[in-house]
């Protein structure tokens, strides 16, 4: 058994309206999923999609690092701290990221192999004090290697702009990958693994630039990354679950992040038992945690 957890920054489920880019957005299956509608994501498409709250119990506008490190570890860090935590993790969240961080707990069960699949750059390993995102915590406290461009141009890693086009835009020396070929990395690092995080942000940053064209654009070759990558696992024993740390780019009327549920989706292995776990962020990695031990258990 084995799990993918696909993050995407910055999607919930919004209303239908001139706002939303996914509204009579060709080609955004599994993606486009609309408040109070059953999905349409079910296209051939053998998934489940859990409305997620993102809020937490906490007043606010959901943020990036309380909302993240919820997700990577099971605890309501919005609780915690009292409010949502923009940007990077403080010193609270880092804490809470090293004692819980799911990357350590399925180390600590035995799960093997465990691996984020995306690729950093060198800039990141010789910045010195860099900013560390709650991901980069959460894989540090499992004391786990990260990918290099390295790795991506042997195949073994794929850039958070999964087409590569920022990393060439930085000089590094990368082809440019359409969202098939990323997809056949991902679901070769994912067979290859008990656990694999992809994590994707280019979202949130549109949502934030309110760029209708953009998010049009983007939502359709991400919808393809995904319809491809779901197409090269073996889902008879992976369960691919794709969730987000807030709403943004459903509604591009504003520029913030918005108090929408987000979507959790869930195909293949165990996906009706991993769904029905699933209410809020701090839910996605108890659910991760048990459906990869209780496999263990099972055949051990
Ligand atoms: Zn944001």
């Amino acid at each position: 058994m084995s799990v993918v957890l696909f993050f995407i920054d910055g999607l919930g489920i919004g209303s239908r309206g001139i706002a939303n880019p996914f509204d009579g957005l060709a080609n955004s299956a599994p993606l486009a999923v609309f408040k109070n509608e059953a999905p349409s994501m079910l296209d051939g498409l053998d998934g489940v999609v859990v409305p997620t709250d993102a809020c937490l119990g906490i007043e606010g506008r959901p943020q990036s690092a309380s909302g993240q490190t919820t997700i990577l570890t099971g605890v309501n860090a919005p609780a915690l701290l009292g409010y949502h935590k923009q940007g990077f993790p403080n010193r609270a969240l880092l804490e809470i990221i090293r004692e819980h961080s799911l990357f350590l707990k399925l180390k600590n069960a035995g799960v093997a192999p465990i691996t984020f699949a995306n690729a950093y750059t060198k800039r990141f390993f010789a910045d010195r004090p860099r900013w560390v995102s709650a991901t980069t915590a959460a894989v540090e406290a499992a004391g786990l290697t990260f990918r290099t461009v390295d790795d991506l141009r042997n195949g073994r890693a794929v850039f958070q702009d999964f087409t590569n086009r920022i990393l060439i835009e930085w000089g590094e020396d990368v082809p440019l990958r359409t969202a098939h070929e990323a997809a056949e990395v991902l679901a070769a690092i994912a067979n290859q693994s008990e656990f694999t995080l992809y994590e994707y942000f280019i979202t949130d940053k549109i949502g934030h630039a309110q760029d209708m064209e953009a998010a049009r654009a983007v939502l359709q070759n991400l919808a393809l990354l995904i319809r491809q990558m779901l197409a090269h696992v073996d889902l008879a024993r992976t369960s691919v679950i794709l969730t987000s740390d807030h709403g943004n780019i459903e509604d591009l009327s504003s520029h913030n992040h918005t108090l929408n549920e987000v979507p959790t989706m869930v195909w293949g292995a165990n996906r009706d038992s991993i769904a029905s776990r699933i209410k809020s962020l701090a839910d996605i990695t108890p659910a991760i945690v048990e459906s990869l031990t209780e496999k263990a258990t099972a055949s051990g």
